[in-house]
């Protein structure tokens, strides 16, 4: 798959009607989620060799809108809303969270998620929560460690192998990797990753 051929397909204006608006019982959809400002859009970026196919809303109230990117005919990217706003009140939240759980689920053509988090302080509990929803629908994760530049390569590794560890129940079913978009840190094996989620 060359993902340098992504293109904008649609926005939805939250993820509970996605299904509306592109119904997900064809092709394969790769899915992206990861807290606000865990490296996203920069990340989507990167991959697609595009500079700005994704871009960042930091105002939470736009955090619902989901936007699909067509790689080929059967195949796309789904940029999900960055979740962890502090600033959103509860139940926005759990309703947000609720969604979530029922995409993972009921998504047929999902995949594969990639969950991004800054490798200054991964494993949140929202993030270890869309882990295991992924997990449990029988997903792939990949877990990108986002930011390695901020670090010297032994810390990098350091916490790449402590992530790894913490998620070592969940065996192949997890990825991780360390990434930069910046520096263009595991580009190529994210890239190759992606490629079998396209290929199952
Ligand atoms: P999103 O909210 O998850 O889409 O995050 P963005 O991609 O907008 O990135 C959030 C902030 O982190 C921005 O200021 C980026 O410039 C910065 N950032 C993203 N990726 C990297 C990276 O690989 N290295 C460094 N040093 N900064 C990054």
């Amino acid at each position: 798959i060359d993902f340098r051929k992504a293109k904008f397909l649609i926005s939805a204006p939250d993820i509970a009607h996605l299904d509306e608006y592109l119904p997900g019982d064809a092709g394969i959809e790769i899915a992206f989620a990861g807290r606000s400002n865990a490296g996203k859009s920069s990340a989507l970026n990167l991959l697609t060799d595009q500079k700005s196919l994704a871009r960042t809303s930091k105002t939470p109230g736009r955090t619902q809108l989901i936007n699909v990117f067509e790689l080929d005919e059967h195949r796309r990217l789904v940029d999900l809303p960055g979740y962890g706003f502090a600033q959103v009140p509860l139940a926005l939240k759990k309703k947000w969270q609720k969604a979530l759980g029922e995409y993972l689920q009921e998504r047929k053509c999902l995949g594969g998620m990639v969950v991004l988090m800054d490798i200054r302080h991964p494993l949140k509990d929202l993030d270890m929560q869309m882990i295991e929803w992924a997990v449990e629908s029988e997903i792939p994760v990949l877990a990108l460690l986002t930011k390695a530049d901020k670090m010297k390569q032994s810390e990098r590794m350091k916490m790449v192998n402590e992530v790894r560890k913490h998620l070592g129940d969940f065996d192949d079913r997890v990825k991780v990797e360390p990434f930069s978009s910046l520096k263009g840190i595991g580009k190529a094996k994210v890239l190759g990753i992606l490629d079998t989620w396209c290929h199952p």
